[in-house]
């Protein structure tokens, strides 16, 4: 706390010793610079004026919040755009001019590179390089994942276009693969398949586990289905436990596999006798592991009792994330939150562990790892929002919760509601969206978004100490009623 009650009295300082020695001042937070360029129709300034005084845009005046924020929405026409910014408080004035740029619309469109399509039965025999390859849609960057690769996992590449791979999936089913991170690219004639020489089903205290043995790693991808699981091991020639009946287990309740000739893909139904509560797949050595989390056992009268709940304060160090109109950063805010959500998840009996304690940089990635390596069941990352160009911060606004995979889904509904409930902040939605902290499939992973740093009362909000406590207090009691509801459901 002391650090964040520094940072906004020294934000307030600012001000009020900008005022002593210059009348009329004020501060700019957005845009960063002078001058910029955007593809969006409009933009907005973010800033802070000092009380008394008066602000306006190109001779419009701009509401002052109570606290000096102010935030206002401008827009452009194509091409150069000039703002004067001025304020004046008696006698003395301060202008500032800006110049924003709106790109114009490019009208060609960027020419794709030839596809170069290999013989019938040619491939080129390449190995991921490292954990986590994405294995993609389409040949670019931004197309949706099908499946992360293990490293040195084999794959059968059939077609190149620019620098990405096509990688055969079975006759039928191709993915792409930036070449860039694969190695060992060999030519080869005919198919490379795989053999499941064994599966079988092993537990210990929280997770059972279906382990296939392969000769050779090839791509896989797992699906959340109704009652559980489906995993598809992709080139591969014959399952040994094709007709295996497996002894039922405590969460798994059956496993039928079947592999295709047609295909070369084997395919896993796992059915569960409850909901997913977290699962991974991964390779270790040569064996395949679908690893799944069983149920927690909860205590209905202090349902986080005992459980490890992991707590990512967002952005950190030298990524400062938003920075609200008086230049307070939303890794401070977030850092706060996440202190209070501790002490308050600590007074309910759970066990934290906190992605980062301080001010530091804690890589992206790390985060779920972190929170993997400790056994959480659930993952709960803080923001406060942020908005590009071409948004109107008065318009979008409110609390949002973010779930990428359906076993998070009630989570991110459930903590959602709660806060609106709770705190009064407008409905911003619960969505799905592909994050590095939502992707996860173990532990179960919302990214919360409190509300906006940009929007002047949600911000006055979020630098209100009482609100922040408010706020903390709301998360427990969603994740309390979540798991109240989410096993309960189960024993009905
Ligand atoms: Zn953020």
């Amino acid at each position: 706390m002391d650090n964040l009650k520094k940072i906004i009295f020294g934000a307030a300082l600012i001000i009020t010793t900008s005022a002593g020695n210059s009348c009329g001042a004020f501060e700019v937070v957005y845009p960063k610079n002078l001058a910029m360029n955007t593809d969006a129709a409009s933009t907005f300034f973010v800033g802070s004026a000092e009380a008394g005084s008066t602000l306006t845009i190109n001779n419009k005046p701009v509401k002052i919040w109570e606290n000096g924020s102010f935030v206002e929405v401008v827009t452009l026409h194509d091409g150069e755009n000039s703002f004067i910014l001025e304020s004046t408080s008696g006698n003395e004035k301060k202008s500032i001019k800006y110049s924003i740029t709106k790109n114009c619309p490019n009208k060609t469109a960027k020419t794709e590179p030839p596809l170069e399509e290999f013989g019938a039965d040619e491939y080129i025999y390449a190995l991921a390089l490292c954990d986590g390859v994405p294995l993609r849609e389409k040949p670019n960057e931004k197309a949706p994942r099908i499946t992360h690769l293990s490293k040195n996992t084999a794959l059968m590449v059939n077609g190149k276009q620019g620098e990405w791979y096509r990688v055969s999936l079975g006759p039928e089913k191709n993915a792409w693969v930036n070449s860039k991170k694969v190695v060992n690219h060999s030519l080869i004639n005919g198919k490379l398949y795989a053999s499941v020489e064994d599966v079988s089903l092993r537990d210990d205290k929280n997770y059972e586990y279906i382990e296939s043995t392969m000769d050779i790693k090839t791509p896989f991808s797992v699906k959340e289905v109704d009652g559980g699981l489906q995993l598809e091991i992709f080139g591969v020639k014959s399952n040994a436990a094709d007709s295996k009946i497996f002894k039922p287990m405590n969460s798994v309740k059956n496993v039928a596999i079947a592999t295709a000739q047609s295909t070369a893909n084997s395919t896993y139904y796992v059915e569960l006798n409850h909901k997913l509560w977290g699962y991974d797949c991964y390779y270790d050595g040569k064996k395949l592991v679908l690893k799944i989390r069983k149920a927690p056992q909860i205590d209905k009268n202090a349902p986080l009792k005992g459980l490890v709940i992991g707590i990512d304060a967002g952005h950190g160090g030298n990524d400062s994330g938003a920075i609200g109109p008086t230049g307070v950063k939303e890794k401070d805010i977030n850092l706060d939150l996440a202190a209070k959500l501790k002490a308050e998840l600590e007074k309910a009996g759970a066990q934290v562990l906190m992605t980062r304690e301080d001010d530091t940089n804690v890589p992206l990635y790390d985060r779920p790892n972190k929170a993997k390596e400790a056994d959480a069941l659930i993952l709960v990352s803080l923001h406060a929002n942020s908005l590009p160009d071409g948004a109107d911060p008065y318009k979008k606004h409110g609390t949002s919760v973010f779930y990428y995979n359906n076993e998070s889904k009630q989570l991110a509904k459930t903590i959602q509601e709660r806060m609106i409930t709770d705190l009064g902040t407008a409905n911003d939605g619960f969505n799905r969206s592909s994050l590095v902290l939502t992707r996860p499939t173990m532990p179960l992973c919302v990214l919360l978004e409190v509300a906006y740093m940009l929007h002047p009362t949600e911000y006055m909000l979020m630098l209100d100490e009482n609100f922040r406590k408010k706020t903390a207090a709301s998360i427990r009691a969603g994740l309390e009623q979540y798991m109240t509801e989410s096993t309960l459901s189960e024993q009905n």
